[in-house]
């Protein structure tokens, strides 16, 4: 990953709109306003590459970007358990990315977002379970660590930790975040 080397390639409402699977993919997934898009932003060193869910547009979509040059795709999915969304949008949400993250040959991990004030949730649970029944490889992130005391956050990513672990995750490490303050976005850049 390289500053500046992020472009938007598209988005994707359908599944038959998906590029060729010729390159790696990575992906990012987490409930609406976690931090995904500043996170994403953070990684790339681009302020507007990704959008908030606070704002309308492009946030109902699978959205591709080109990381150096057709090195790899970075797949941004819309968030989800976004109030503002009927329940039919809901379902069409649900569809598209289950059978995304079930039937993506090139996607090699899956960096769901957990927001560091709140835990994991039900939701986030349930989006752990379509990936270790599909066999897709993801690793937890906590988002805003900057907001919740260290002591807390470490009790919060070893709890997480032995879940993953009962799980029999393949990546039971959980990496902490703050976009706001750059805390562990080098690192996760590396890992990328
Ligand atoms: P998204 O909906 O998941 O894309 O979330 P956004 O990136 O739009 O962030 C949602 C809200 O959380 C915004 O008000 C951000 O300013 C705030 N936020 C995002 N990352 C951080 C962070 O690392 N620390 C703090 N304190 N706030 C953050």
């Amino acid at each position: 990953l390289f500053a500046g080397d992020a472009t938007f390639v598209m988005g994707v409402v359908n599944l038959k709109q998906l590029p060729p699977a010729d390159r790696t993919e990575v992906c990012f997934a987490g409930r609406s306003n976690v931090g995904k898009s500043s996170l994403i932003n953070a990684l790339t060193n681009r302020a507007k590459l990704a959008r908030s869910s606070a704002e309308p547009g492009r946030t109902r979509e699978l959205n591709y970007f080109d990381i150096g040059e057709g090195q790899l795709y970075l797949v941004d999915l819309p968030g989800f358990g976004y109030a503002k969304v009927s329940r039919s949008q809901t379902e069409a949400w649900t569809r598209l990315t289950k059978s995304y993250l079930r039937g993506r040959p090139s996607l090699r991990r899956v960096f769901l977002l957990v927001d560091a004030r709140r835990g994991l949730m039900d939701t986030d649970e349930e989006v752990m379970d379509i990936m270790d029944k599909s066999a897709v490889t993801y690793q937890i992130v906590l988002t805003k660590v900057d907001k919740v005391a260290k002591g807390e956050v470490d009790k919060l990513a070893s709890k997480i930790a032995d879940k993953l672990k009962k799980r029999g995750a393949a990546h039971p490490v959980v990496r902490m975040t703050s976009s706001e303050k750059g805390w562990g976005i080098p690192e996760l850049r590396a890992e990328i």
